[in-house]
């Protein structure tokens, strides 16, 4: 049998707790996760999610599961979306996942703000069997003078993580856009950390300048920078054209990712 760089892995919610008003974490966990590897940071994987009236979402198994699951009917196929590891115990076989509720227009986002211990969900992860791991993308060069990380809530959880992991010595500009100041999570560093919230207090998200405007005022440090950027995608690409073309960053070492698209559903 091939082994496949992501598989399919079955878990359970155990817990969810509420860590700001607009984000909620859900523990999985279940003896598949055994099989699950992360390398940590901006590790991605996929949830997908139960369609009313099913206990558990309809994903096929074996090598040829996503010909599948493409093949599978509306009314079965479940909604397929992309999620942050944001902690993953494997001696306790747990997986955090901190997902933005953002109302109750996605299934990911509705499902969130419902789920309770018992939810059965299926998982594509990283398989532990297959080297290298993939789906991360956080790959700061050894000789980077300071680091840029900015986002949206759904990069807060690779942003702390990226932010956790920086050694003493490090220099870090981090820059958050979120729904309020009651958004704002603890980040601990050993590195040199200036951290900016920026709220958009309560008005919708709609992928504007909040981060650019800030970033524009900036006074960036000397040396080789490294950038990540995910979020709103509009927000992004725009963000990342001004580091390129007004700052003068070399796009090589931008990482840029559009986590989700204003208006439209993404898997
Ligand atoms: C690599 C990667 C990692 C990600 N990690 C995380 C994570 O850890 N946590 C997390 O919550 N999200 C994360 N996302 C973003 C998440 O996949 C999207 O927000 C996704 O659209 C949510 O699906 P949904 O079913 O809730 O909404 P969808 O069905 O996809 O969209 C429905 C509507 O909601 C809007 N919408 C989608 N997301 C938001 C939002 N955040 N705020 C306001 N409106 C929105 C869409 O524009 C659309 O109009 C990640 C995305 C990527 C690509």
């Amino acid at each position: 049998m091939t082994v496949t760089p992501y598989a399919l892995f079955r878990a359970a919610v155990v817990r969810t707790s509420q860590v700001t008003p607009h984000l909620r974490r859900i523990t999985f966990a279940g003896p598949d996760l055994a099989g699950i590897v992360s390398a940590g940071l901006d590790q991605r994987i996929k949830l997908f999610f139960p369609l009313a009236g099913q206990d558990e979402p309809v994903v096929p198994e074996g090598e040829n599961w996503y010909t599948e699951f493409r093949a599978l009917p509306d009314d079965v196929r479940p909604a397929m979306r992309t999620y942050t590891v944001r902690d993953f115990r494997p001696g306790e076989l747990e997986l955090d996942v901190d997902v933005v509720l953002h109302g109750d227009t996605g299934p990911g986002s509705s499902w969130a703000g419902r789920a309770s211990a018992g939810d059965r969900m299926a998982i594509l992860a990283p398989d532990a069997r297959h080297t290298p791991i993939v789906g991360y993308e956080f790959k700061q060069p050894a000789d980077t003078a300071w680091t840029l990380v900015a986002g949206d809530e759904t990069a807060l959880p690779a942003i702390t993580a990226i932010v956790e992991s920086l050694p003493a010595g490090a220099r870090v500009l981090a820059f958050v856009e979120v729904d309020s100041l009651a958004e704002i999570t603890p980040m601990s560093s050993a590195a040199d950390v200036s951290l900016t919230w920026l709220s958009r207090a309560g008005k919708p998200a709609v992928g504007g300048g909040l981060l650019r405007e800030a970033i524009e005022r900036t006074t960036f440090p000397d040396g080789k920078p490294y950038a990540w950027l995910a979020g709103e995608s509009s927000a992004i690409t725009d963000l990342r054209r001004h580091l390129v073309n007004a700052r003068g960053i070399d796009k090589e070492l931008v990482y840029f990712s559009g986590y989700w698209l204003l208006g439209s559903a993404i898997e």
